[in-house]
């Protein structure tokens, strides 16, 4: 999609400190990290959020899925525990349209989120 952040830093048409990428994902470092590890993970190809992303039935949730945790093992946080969170929905903070999923790591994290 020409107008969404995401799908351009995929096309490498804004700048990102990408981590970790496979053929169908993208993780790059959150440009407001919440955590010492925050890295949000992207399939390559455009779906809003969590929702249209289950629907697409075609292996892609579990391609993000494995990278987040590809993500958390690279990063060093996989033994001490970290957080992988689609917010899904304005409602529930969803700022960009591009379903993305947050992993989160490096410090005690609480329960219940805010
Ligand atoms: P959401 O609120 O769950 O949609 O998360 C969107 C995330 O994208 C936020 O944590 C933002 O800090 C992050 N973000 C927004 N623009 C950029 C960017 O250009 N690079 C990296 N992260 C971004």
């Amino acid at each position: 999609m020409s107008d969404c952040l995401f799908c351009k830093i995929v096309a490498k048409e804004i700048p990102a400190e990408i981590v970790y990428e496979t053929g169908r994902t993208v993780a790059f470092r959150d440009i407001n990290p919440q955590a010492p590890t925050h890295v949000l993970v992207i399939p390559k190809a455009h779906h809003a959020d969590a929702a249209a992303l289950a629907e697409a039935d075609d292996g892609l949730a579990d391609d993000v899925l494995k990278t987040a945790h590809a993500v958390a093992v690279q990063e060093g946080v996989a033994d001490g525990g970290y957080r992988v969170v689609f917010n899904t929905g304005a409602g529930a903070g969803q700022t960009v349209f591009h379903v993305h999923a947050h992993v989160l790591g490096g410090r005690p994290l609480t329960w219940p989120p805010g």
